[in-house]
């Protein structure tokens, strides 16, 4: 007995006196933990995932909840049916958001630009607050990784995505349609041979039975619903997939015309909506040239207009 208590002694000193940390991480979430860790070591981390104790599992969250950290022993708990439903974007997010919470000891911040762009991987959803994350934009990616590591980095002194409609120089007139249909269709244009073009695509008085309007360029959907109390302006890309949303709360007024415009300009696209802009990515989510609207209910009044610009 007296020789198992030594023994049991022995070992607690052992373990007492290395300092060995634990991580447990399965093979699902690897990935995503090592390019934290090459991202923050990258931006002056100095941390190495040996250095802490660590575990990732799955579990089950109630509500939208997606993932929780509990900084008491770092163990990150993800929502195994959500998790299976994410894309590659949403899954590095939500990672990098936990990790942000278990390794950065980072807190919610809920801050978003006037066109409501999350400011930061770290947003909560406190008091209903939202925004719309720039999953798809390697540009928003190199911000978000910037701010993760170094809350100090600035929105406004990395991106120079606001725009005017007014400051440009058109330089050719390429086509002018003015239709009164249900569904309007055009496919005449291959885009690549413009370095930078307009497309303004009005609904003349569309607030009849229908609450929005949408028109399609190529893979993207660009819609606006006036009366819609949740997500008033949105962008798609490939078949529904939604890359920008914006919840106007009044911040936007529109009236009964409504004109969107898709603007490129050198590698960007940049969106209007009654010549007020909303968005901007890169133009490597685009593809395709057919111009499509959404199909109504009953003929109504649209008008596109294309120029190049300079
Ligand atoms: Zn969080």
């Amino acid at each position: 007995m007296k020789k198992i208590i030594a023994y049991l002694i022995f070992i607690s000193l052992v373990f007492s006196c290395s300092n060995e940390k634990e991580q447990i991480i399965p093979i699902e979430f690897s990935r995503y933990v090592d390019m934290f860790f090459e991202e923050g070591n990258q931006r002056g981390l100095n941390v190495n995932l040996s250095d802490i104790d660590l575990e990732l599992r799955f579990g089950t969250q109630s509500g939208t909840i997606a993932a929780t950290c509990s900084q008491r022993d770092n163990v990150i708990m993800i929502d195994e049916a959500k998790w299976n439903e994410m894309s590659e974007e949403k899954k590095t997010w939500l990672i990098f958001h936990e990790l942000g919470h278990c390794v950065l000891d980072r807190e919610h911040r809920n801050d978003r630009t006037n066109n409501d762009d999350c400011i930061s991987i770290m947003r909560g959803a406190e008091d209903n607050f939202d925004c719309s994350a720039n999953l798809y934009s390697s540009k928003w990616w190199d911000y978000y990784l910037d701010e993760l590591f170094d809350q100090g980095v600035l929105f406004s002194d990395r991106l120079e995505l606001f725009d005017n409609y007014y400051t440009i120089n058109l330089t050719t007139d390429v086509i002018r349609v003015d239709t009164i249909s249900k569904e309007f269709i055009f496919d005449a244009i291959e885009f690549s041979q413009y370095n930078n073009f307009r497309i303004d695509f009005e609904f003349i008085n569309w607030n009849t039975d229908n609450n929005f309007v949408l028109f399609n360029f190529g893979n993207i959907g660009f819609g606006n619903c006036d009366t819609c109390t949740d997500v008033n302006v949105q962008i798609t890309a490939n078949g529904g997939n939604v890359v920008y949303y914006q919840n106007v709360e009044g911040s936007i007024q529109f009236n009964s015309n409504v004109k969107l415009t898709i603007r490129k300009k050198g590698s960007d696209l940049l969106f209007f909506v009654n010549e007020r802009f909303v968005h901007a990515f890169e133009e490597d989510l685009w593809s395709g040239n057919k111009i499509f609207s959404k199909y109504f209910d009953e003929p109504i009044q649209m008008k596109l207009a294309i120029d190049e610009l300079e």
